[in-house]
């Protein structure tokens, strides 16, 4: 939907984005929903155990059938990290794959 501008199910070409999409909060404006809100901060003692939440996501809607994607951003501070459930899947064939 994002690259052709056109919803795949049912053609509609008038579509809403809603950038960095928010979930009820405190305040009135609500807060950002993170695409990993539980990301622990490497490094430094300091700061051990707290949480940083990392990405953001943009909502795309389709106007007339109310199809909605979501499409991350900002997640270069992404960490594989299995034990807390995320996991980058890597299944490229270039030059750093398993085919040199
Ligand atoms: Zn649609």
């Amino acid at each position: 939907m994002k690259r052709t501008q056109r919803c795949p199910k049912c053609t509609g070409q008038r579509l809403w984005v809603i950038e960095k999409f928010r979930v009820p909060g405190e305040s009135a404006e609500g807060v950002p929903l993170p695409v990993v809100p539980h990301q622990e901060r490497a490094g430094g003692r300091f700061t051990l155990g707290r949480a940083t939440p990392q990405g953001s996501f943009n909502l795309w809607l389709c106007a007339a059938c109310g199809y909605s994607e979501l499409w991350a951003e900002d997640v270069a501070g992404l960490r594989h990290d299995p034990a807390a459930g995320v996991r980058l899947v890597d299944s490229g064939t270039d030059a750093g794959g398993p085919f040199r």
